[in-house]
């Protein structure tokens, strides 16, 4: 099975004050950021999309040696602004060899266009809430951007209501801060009775780039204080699971992203009697899993680059890269015909080593931790960007 995130669009419907890839959107840095290394030449404009890539796309979908999960992936953008992104998802969705999908969307305008999507093959739906009151919320993200979230949910609701379908994986992401960290207990509180059984995906924030940066003096928030309101979350959830379970309903459950494997065991030690079918433990990224290493994820950005992974798309990350190999061309839809031509090109086998070597952790705490098997921290992250907490220095 191949995973493909696919980035059609780094535009975005929203600004929010703790987006770390608002860079992407920025005119004057997407001319300085494609002007450069290998992307030099290539205009601005170019940002959406091209038709033709998705053209380029169904007839890569059509390589019988694989199987695909496809991730619209809201990493960097949102999906569902493209006009035709209804076409697009029915298109791919219609593909043999396409085994599953998975939507990342901010929910601002799934509502208006879940009906006319083919959802057969929807596996997995992500959606972002920053809050559980529309003032928190659209403090963060913008205004109208919690009702309409709520719209989406409600109409996606139906849809699996109908079908009588509760199999459906739908996640809300909470990116924990300073400012919405006392409303996270209240998100149990306020789906309760839903039938989907909610999965809770807590995000550590992430403060290094973007607006996020520039407003870490308001977002940055203690270890501490992300331990107790999760504390505090954790005992309502228990709580409102109890009385789903009476109804006949399935549990809602809780992860953690972005945490590293020190810091996940801190917060799940001062949780009180913690039930393992309420938690999904997601630290399982290691050098077996990681996309890079493993050859079974590609990353496909708007100008219809193909990466190994996301990280590959930042500048800071491909001229380390290529410091140390030579540079290579990189995969572009328009010119391969089978998975093989991108996870065998030279760019991908010159990035495996390179990510291989990198888990080595070569000056870094992590070298002789003894959760670096089970740890979520991408080797990249550490090495190249200096993502490792607090938590993990000492
Ligand atoms: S390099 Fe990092 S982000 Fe990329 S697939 Fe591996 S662990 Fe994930
Ligand atoms: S020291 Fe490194 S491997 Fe250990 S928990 Fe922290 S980030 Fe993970």
């Amino acid at each position: 099975m191949i995973n493909i995130d696919l980035h059609i669009t780094y535009r975005c419907n929203l600004n929010c004050i703790h987006c770390s890839v608002s860079d992407l959107r920025n005119e004057d840095f997407i001319k300085l950021h494609y002007g450069a290394g290998i992307f030099r030449g290539k205009k601005p404009k170019e940002v959406i999309y091209k038709e033709e890539y998705i053209l380029y796309l169904l007839s890569l979908l059509n390589d019988g040696k694989y199987k695909f999960r496809v991730n619209f992936s809201s990493n960097a953008g949102e999906s569902t602004l493209i006009k035709n992104f209804v076409d697009i998802w029915n298109f791919i969705s219609r593909k043999e060899t396409v085994k599953s999908m998975t939507l990342t969307t901010n929910g601002r305008n799934l509502y208006k266009i879940i009906k006319h999507m083919d959802l057969t093959k929807l596996q997995n739906i992500i959606f972002s809430l920053d809050g559980c009151e529309e003032k928190i919320n659209d403090t963060i993200r913008g205004p109208g951007s919690f009702n309409a979230v709520i719209r989406s949910i409600k109409a996606i609701q139906k849809i699996f209501d109908y079908q009588k379908n509760d199999n459906i994986f739908i996640q809300i992401n909470y990116t924990l801060n300073k400012l919405n960290a006392f409303s996270l207990p209240f998100l149990p509180i306020i789906l309760k009775y839903t039938h989907i059984p909610f999965t809770f995906n807590i995000i550590k924030i992430y403060l290094l780039e973007g607006n996020a940066a520039k407003n870490k003096k308001i977002l940055n928030i203690s270890f501490d204080e992300i331990k107790n309101s999760i504390k505090k979350f954790y005992n309502n959830l228990a709580e409102i699971n109890v009385l789903r379970e009476s109804k006949g309903l399935k549990p809602f459950k809780f992860r953690l992203e972005g945490f590293t494997a020190k810091e996940i065991f801190s917060i799940i030690n001062n949780l009180h009697h913690l039930k393992c079918k309420y938690f999904l433990l997601g630290i399982s990224r290691n050098q077996g899993t990681c996309g890079v290493v493993n050859k079974k994820r590609i990353f496909i950005d708007p100008y219809g680059y193909i990466f190994p992974c996301l990280q590959f798309t930042h500048e800071k990350v491909l001229n380390s890269f290529y410091e140390k190999y030579k540079r290579t061309e990189v995969p572009h839809i328009s010119k391969i015909s089978k998975i093989d031509d991108v996870i065998y090109s030279e760019f991908f086998r010159n990035a495996r080593m390179w990510v291989n070597e990198l888990y080595s952790f070569n000056g870094f705490p992590c070298a002789k931790c003894k959760f670096v098997k089970v740890c979520t921290i991408c080797p990249v992250g550490v090495n190249i960007r200096g993502e490792i907490p607090n938590e993990c220095r000492m």
